[in-house]
């Protein structure tokens, strides 16, 4: 098994090689007044026009003349081209927030009486948009076992428009059949979105395997140190155009200029960032494997993942988070055992999100899936004693004496 985690780190080294120079320089280029390196952070809401046939121009869209910061900001644009880079997409469009991409995404794209196929297994509030928020405007949603293509097949009705993708899937880290779920939508006229928040694109690039909008909460390991809310979508210049038309401009979910250059900057040493915790990820996974007093452990790079194969033909890497599972024993039921995991652990952190520099801990069903009916929650695989973790920068054997002393006293 070590032999395999050598090779996976070569791996990892070469998707990292084949990154870094586009997290350092996409996007950017020495500031043509001042020269300066950094690309400036420009707060100006508004912009002066030379003359009034420059302003005209620039509404009739004749001219590249920046107007109002809702509609283009310099700083914001640096970010979306070094996005648009990474995602491999023509275009990208920074938003204020993951939800803002995915709530646009689905709005620029879907009318009152339009269905949605979804995956049961995803992010909570992801979830509630499509089961509580947009039915109220007449989008419905069905909702399936992501990692069964026929049961997308089955869901789709004569008003479906879209088939929604989140893989690896939070938090059980299930894996959907990109490549089938886009062949599906191409073959009944429907379009697709995916969320990469959890692979991030050094792990995973839909758009290659034909997904027509990529969404990203950047606020994850895009951006990577925990300091800036944000969100992209990720797409064809027209589809993109026109979910920035509707959703930023239109509904206001701006991307602030400070957190496009915070998030930028965290760029710069993305693919340095994923190398290190994709790496750790799976020597963690490995170790938890190997613990009896874990039952189960959820991460693509393992065997035993059902997941595995296909993770392996669609991914680059298979990510930095990971999951597992802890019976109850003689001290307390699972959700104690969880309870007391999370108040044991000393060099991770207890708190939600993810992708951060530092390796964060969460119990689904004391927290985020608390509110889920407990048969709902189980359905969706996600048990009393699961506790998430998404692996940051610190090294692989501080975690490993962190996380097994507090799983043992627990
Ligand atoms: N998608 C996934 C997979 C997430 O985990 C999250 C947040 O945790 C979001 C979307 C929403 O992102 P944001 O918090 O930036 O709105």
């Amino acid at each position: 098994m070590r032999d395999g985690l050598d090779a996976y780190e070569l791996s990892l080294a070469k998707r990292a090689d084949a990154l870094t120079t586009a997290c350092v320089h996409a996007g950017e280029e020495p500031d043509p007044r001042t020269g300066a390196l950094e690309a400036p952070l420009v707060l100006s809401s508004a912009f002066a026009f030379d003359d009034a046939e420059h302003a005209a121009g620039a509404f009739r869209g004749d001219n590249d003349a920046y107007i109002y910061g809702r509609w283009r900001n310099p700083t914001v644009e640096v970010l979306e081209h070094k996005l648009a880079a990474l995602e491999g997409t023509a275009s990208a469009c920074a938003t204020a927030s993951g939800m803002a991409a995915i709530a646009g995404a689905i709005l620029a794209n879907c009318d009152a009486g339009h269905h949605v196929v979804a995956p049961r297994s995803m992010y909570a509030e992801s979830a509630r948009l499509l089961r509580e928020r947009l039915p109220r405007f007449g989008i419905t949603t069905t909702f399936v076992d992501g990692s069964d293509p026929a049961a997308y097949a089955e869901a789709i009705r004569p008003n479906t428009r879209a088939l929604y993708i989140e893989t690896p899937s939070n938090p059980n880290l299930r894996i959907t059949d990109i490549a089938r779920v886009v062949a599906l939508a191409r073959s009944r006229g429907l379009w697709t979105l995916a969320d990469n928040t959890f692979a991030t694109p050094f792990a995973q690039t839909p758009a290659a395997l034909g997904v027509d909008l990529v969404v990203h909460s950047m606020t994850k390991g895009l951006g990577g140190h925990g300091d800036a809310i944000g969100g992209v979508i990720c797409g064809s210049e027209e589809q993109v155009a026109r979910a920035r038309d509707f959703s930023v401009k239109g509904l206001g979910g701006v991307l602030a200029p400070f957190n496009a250059f915070l998030v930028a900057r965290g760029l710069r040493t993305f693919a340095l960032r994923q190398r290190q915790s994709n790496a750790t990820a799976a020597r963690l996974a490995h170790d938890l494997a190997r613990l009896a007093s874990v039952s189960a452990v959820h991460h693509p790079s393992l065997a035993s993942h059902p997941g595995h194969e296909l993770a392996v033909t669609q991914m680059h890497a298979f990510g930095s988070l990971l999951s597992f599972e802890l019976e109850p024993n003689a001290r307390g039921s699972a959700l104690d055992r969880g309870r007391k995991v999370l108040e044991g652990v000393r060099t991770i952190t207890h708190a939600v999100s993810l992708g951060d520099a530092r390796s964060l801990l969460t119990h689904p069903a004391s927290t985020t899936h608390s509110t889920m009916p407990k048969a709902d929650r189980e359905g969706a695989g996600i048990g009393d004693g699961l506790l998430r973790l998404s692996v940051g920068l610190e090294a692989h054997h501080d975690l490993l004496e962190d996380l097994s002393r507090a799983i043992a006293s627990a």
